[in-house]
């Protein structure tokens, strides 16, 4: 298992980790097999999504916070239900197949830590299995 360090720069932040997801699959020389993109975070989570426009993660970022304000009537003692809210919408994992040595990804597709109480550094494990 790898572990990616991830900055974001927002409280709520999407940031594009393609590049890196793709640097430990060429590392890993698997030709065939999967990567599993676990985050272990409970207010931070992974999507997959359209990365050539970036208002379309912009356009997520506002929406969820517009599905699950910051403010509410929340019971959590730590203020921060809205993020725990918005991970479990997003899900903690993506998993993609590899073929040929590469991430088999559509032309738009991108994949995206989604931060939803940073600022901070955030980490992501990084499973590669071959077969
Ligand atoms: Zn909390």
């Amino acid at each position: 298992m790898e572990t990616l360090s991830v900055s974001t720069s927002e409280r709520v932040d999407l940031v594009d980790i393609t590049s890196q997801v793709a640097h430990e699959v060429s590392k890993s020389s698997v030709g065939t097999g999967t990567v599993t993109i676990y985050v272990p975070h409970t207010t931070c989570g992974v999507t997959i999504n359209e990365s050539a426009d970036p208002d379309v993660a912009r356009d997520i970022k506002m929406h969820l916070t517009k599905l699950v304000p910051q403010e509410g009537a929340f019971r959590h003692y730590e203020g921060n239900s809205d993020s725990h809210i918005k991970t479990s919408m997003i899900g903690s994992s993506e998993n993609i197949i590899i073929e040929n040595g590469k991430l088999v990804l559509g032309t738009w597709q991108g994949i995206f830590l989604c931060d939803f109480d940073g600022p901070r550094t955030r980490k992501v494990y990084i499973k590669i299995v071959e077969g």
